[in-house]
């Protein structure tokens, strides 16, 4: 398959990929969309369940209280007798604490009035003075009294639900309708109160923690307020909360209210029963219910949001996880791309200083040549053609040493003039070919410096070759050394009058393979290997380099090094 197939084939891949992801990421937002709605319902519906089951277990205390002190006319027990047996009986079956506080028994007598008793738990004391918890009553007991004077009508009482007491009025009932104004009058009242304190602190506590917290809600409020006054909370499982706060909550119900289906079997069935208490008693709680996120609804998105925050990231490290495969396999096919290059740019650079060898080295067998001054000439071709060769197979394996981390430089004084002078020399034949001027301003003197001599002069004949072979034909090459930072550093400026280098260029000049667009244009001898070398030396020995060029007008390298040498020993 050819590189650009292998290309199309990628490419088909990467877009069947991404497109894959990009489906699976719509099917995960609407599935997280699908479920979270589902959730909703049913954590709904589970709290509807919960607070419906709270609100039946609290009414049937209080129902189970009012049954349990209804007494009836014409029952062969007396009322007291009644009262006595029914108190027992709760005492023996009540579980936990009680909400029942105290009971009272009210009757109209025709001659006092009101007549108050209070049941001690064995026998009824009659009481001269209202107590204040219940006094509120009173009157309206008395004003039944007046209205029933003359009327053969069942006085009717107060309200059966007092909860700012709390208290229940609990009606006396008739087995038969009363017939004469004397059994009218014969009605009596039970008034039982209710501890405030155990209903908030404990009943609807109680409740709450087995039908809605036991329901898996821990993450929900619950409170009470008023049925007629939502801004009076009554009761809070978070007493840092206001009413305010539960305001559009995500469940409630009624409570505190008397339902028939809670009343005296005999109450629901015989519809003959005289005095029954009406179905409908007004509730007078609310029960509300309300997320700690603010609403079950809040809570449900946040959840969703964190799971597509989640899944959002798997996709990207997919994704990104994708891409870097892709450009690392774009990488390794560039690298195994610029090897290829590699090869054939050092196949070509031999073979034409392998040519001239040969063609020199037949015609002297051949004895074609006798003119002495040919021989000469002859014997300098081959000598500057073997110390290209030299050049390239050293930079080659200098190359091969530093990729191995198996290169050591000396640290020896070196004579830079020495390695500049022998730079250009073994670029004789690059310099004839392009009919190059090679002009050195340097000063008399130069400080040796501590370094690598064969790697130091690697570094001039790559950067001074480069600087000719990119010439134009004809050009000068000027050769800069000098002492800068007061002495303590040497600097070499290359300057030549070619093209120049382009900017895009310039950040890859110095990698491994790399060589420009218009020298691989142009055909000219390279490997993309000199300057990626030069560099690691002149870093390996302390010092940088950097590169300033002007397309059109020719590029100059600039190389600093201490004198003093780098401590470091290898080129790693
Ligand atoms: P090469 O064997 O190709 O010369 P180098 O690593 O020495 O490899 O240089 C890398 C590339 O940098 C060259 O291919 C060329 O494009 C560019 N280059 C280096 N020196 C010069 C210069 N003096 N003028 C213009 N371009 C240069």
């Amino acid at each position: 398959m050819s590189y650009l197939q292998t290309n199309r084939v990628q490419l088909a891949g990467i877009i069947v990929l991404a497109g894959l992801l990009l489906t699976l990421a719509v099917f995960q937002y609407n599935w997280l969309g699908q479920l979270a709605e589902r959730e909703r319902e049913s954590m709904g519906r589970t709290l509807g369940w919960a607070t419906h089951v709270t609100r039946r277990e609290f009414d049937g205390e209080l129902a189970d209280l009012y049954r349990g002190f209804q007494v009836y006319y014409g029952e062969e027990e007396s009322f007291p007798e009644q009262i006595a047996a029914r108190y027992s009986e709760r005492i023996a079956t009540i579980e936990g604490p009680d909400i029942l506080d105290r009971i009272y028994w009210v009757q109209l007598d025709e001659e006092s009035g009101l007549v108050l008793q209070e049941f001690t738990g064995v026998s009824l004391a009659t009481l001269d003075e209202w107590p204040d918890e219940i006094a509120q009553l009173k009157s309206q007991f008395a004003g039944q009294l007046r209205n029933n004077e003359v009327q053969f009508q069942l006085p009717v009482g107060p309200a059966p639900l007092q909860d700012d007491i709390p208290a229940l009025v609990i009606q006396q009932l008739f087995t038969r309708p009363p017939r004469t104004l004397g059994e009218y009058r014969s009605i009596s009242w039970i008034i039982a109160t209710l501890h405030r304190d155990v209903i908030v602190e404990q009943l609807i506590p109680a409740l709450s923690a087995e039908y809605i917290y036991g329901e898996g809600n821990f993450d929900y409020n619950v409170g009470v307020t008023k049925a007629d006054d939502p801004t009076s909370l009554v009761y809070s499982s978070d007493p840092a909360l206001t009413a305010a706060s539960f305001a559009n909550p995500d469940a409630e119900r009624t409570m505190f209210a008397l339902r028939i289906w809670h009343l005296d079997q005999r109450v629901r069935t015989n519809r003959r029963i005289w005095g029954v208490v009406e179905e409908s008693v007004e509730p007078k709680w609310q029960l509300v219910v309300k997320h700690q996120a603010g609403s079950l609804e809040a809570a449900v998105t946040t959840a969703r949001n964190r799971s597509l925050a989640l899944s959002l990231g798997v996709f990207v490290l997919l994704g990104g996880a994708i891409a870097m495969i892709v450009v690392s396999t774009r990488r390794a096919q560039q690298l195994a791309a610029q090897q290829m290059e590699f090869v054939a740019g050092i196949s070509h650079e031999l073979r034409t200083p392998l040519a001239v060898i040969r063609a020199a080295g037949e015609n002297l067998a051949d004895e074609v040549v006798h003119d002495p001054e040919k021989t000469r000439q002859y014997g300098e071709l081959i000598n500057k053609e073997g110390r290209r060769l030299s050049n390239m197979v050293e930079r080659v394996l200098l190359f091969a040493k530093m990729r191995s981390g198996t290169l050591q430089f000396e640290q020896v004084p070196v004579d830079l003039l020495e390695t500049i002078d022998d730079a250009i020399a073994s670029n004789g034949a690059w310099i004839d070919e392009r009919s190059v001027t090679v002009v050195k301003e340097i000063p008399g003197a130069l400080p040796e410096i501590i370094g690598d001599p064969a790697a130091l002069s690697s570094v001039l004949q790559n950067l001074i070759s480069n600087a000719v072979k990119y010439s134009r034909r004809g050009g000068t090459v000027t050769v800069q050394a000098r002492t800068v930072n007061a002495d303590q550093d040497l600097q070499i400026a290359i300057h030549d009058q070619g093209d120049g280098i382009p900017g895009n260029e310039i950040p890859h000049l110095f990698e491994p393979f790399f060589r420009g667009k218009r020298a691989r244009a142009a055909q000219i001898q390279g490997s993309g290997l000199g300057l990626s070398v030069v560099k690691r030396v002149v870093e390996a020995h302390g010092g940088h380099i950097e590169v300033v060029s002007t397309l059109g007008a020719g590029s100059t390298f600039l190389v600093q090094l201490p004198v003093g040498g780098s401590e470091r020993e290898d080129a790693r």
